[in-house]
């Protein structure tokens, strides 16, 4: 794969081609940085236009990932793996255990996960040919598995700080717009519900919707008119992107904190909804439950430690708030440069919780 690329303001320490003819595995595994620890972050199958969009991606999501894991104070740095989906049928286990070698190849260097496009069962198969996967079954009474629930839990802690910061109450009666009830929202919206929110949902699976309206009593209305809503809180738990300059100016709701990765267009998006008076809360900040959960798979934590460090979220989530107020910086500013300086800190900072 040739890695034609655009000079990045932060380089990766390294990218591995991934090129399989037999199995058809053609992608690329991006170490951003090792300087907290191994690089960790998921493995995306996507139909890319070509290699070189795949590396942009594959670039851009494991800068995220060394942020994210930074922040989220794990012994962790930043990596991703991207695949490009063969054109026509092709062999998955054939695939994934080609991957699971390229993996394994790096002794460690990068571990592996779940992410769009992969599940529980092809991270099975790329343990047959390396031990640096997480996101496997749980084995009774440890953490692992699916990732979202923590993911759920640590947004709604973050929610509860930015609600408290904003409004300066809890979440009992105030409202909350989720966009996306799959697995994060979903179970973002039963822990809402049960915190006393309000809840309007935006999903296109109707029975999905339904189920939350019957179990919530939530409202249903479309993605689009969620965006101006009368709501007090956008959770946005579907797309990235989600946050252009057309729908910051359409937004109702005077925080914003949601699992979506990537929710900002640009970054600048940033600085509009704060000269707008609205609270965003950085996506990879609140929404790092889900690493956490696979952090505590991979070092053999315990649900105890697991929960505690999610909890912890919260925290973290008014450090950064805190910094971005002190610096007259927008929160995604604010937790870029943060993130940054733990890094060249070369120390992973604990989540107090
Ligand atoms: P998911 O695929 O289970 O859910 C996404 C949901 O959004 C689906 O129900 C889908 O029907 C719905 N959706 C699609 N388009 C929509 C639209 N226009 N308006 C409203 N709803 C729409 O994904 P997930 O695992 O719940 O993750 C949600 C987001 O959170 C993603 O951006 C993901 O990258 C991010 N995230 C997830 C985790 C995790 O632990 N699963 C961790 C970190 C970040």
């Amino acid at each position: 794969m040739p890695f034609d690329r655009a000079p990045q303001p932060h380089p990766p320490e390294e990218m591995i081609p991934l090129d399989d003819p037999e199995s058809g595995l053609r992608g690329v595994i991006v170490l951003h940085s090792t300087a907290l620890g191994p690089a960790a972050g998921g493995c995306r199958v996507w139909r890319y236009e070509n290699d070189r969009e795949a590396a942009r991606d594959a670039l851009r999501l494991a800068e995220g990932m060394s942020y994210k894991n930074a922040l989220a104070g794990l012994p962790f740095g930043g990596g991703k793996a991207v695949i490009c989906q063969p054109a026509g049928a092709f062999d998955r286990q054939a695939l994934f255990r080609a991957f699971g070698r390229a993996v394994a190849s790096l002794n460690g260097r990068y571990v592996t996960a779940e992410d769009v496009g992969t599940s529980v069962e092809d991270m099975l198969t790329v343990a047959e040919t390396t031990r640096h996967v997480a996101g496997l079954p749980n084995k009774l009474g440890a953490p692992g598995g699916d990732p979202s629930p923590w993911t759920a839990l640590g947004v709604c802690r973050a929610m509860q700080v930015a609600v408290r910061r904003r409004l300066g109450t809890d979440l009992q009666g105030v409202t909350v717009a989720v966009q996306g009830l799959g697995h994060v929202g979903f179970a973002l919206c039963e822990l809402l519900h049960r915190a006393g929110a309000r809840l309007i949902v935006a999903e296109p699976r109707a029975a999905v919707a339904a189920r939350a309206a019957a179990l919530f009593g939530a409202e249903v209305v479309t993605s689009h008119k969620l965006l101006a809503a009368e709501a007090d809180v956008f959770a946005p738990c579907a797309l990235g992107a989600v946050l252009d300059m057309a729908a910051v100016k359409r937004l109702r709701a005077t925080v914003v904190c949601g699992a979506a990765n990537n929710q900002l267009a640009m970054p600048q998006q940033g600085v509009d909804l704060a000269a707008r008076g609205v609270l965003y809360c950085p996506d990879y900040v609140v929404n790092a439950g889900g690493i956490v959960s696979v952090a505590a798979e991979h070092f053999g934590w315990s649900l105890a430690e697991a929960r505690k460090r999610v909890e912890g979220i919260g925290l973290r989530l008014a450090e950064v708030l805190d910094h971005a107020d002190g610096g007259g910086m927008a929160p995604n500013e604010a937790a870029d440069s943060l993130a940054q300086s733990l890094i060249a800190g070369k120390r992973p900072t604990s989540l107090a919780a």
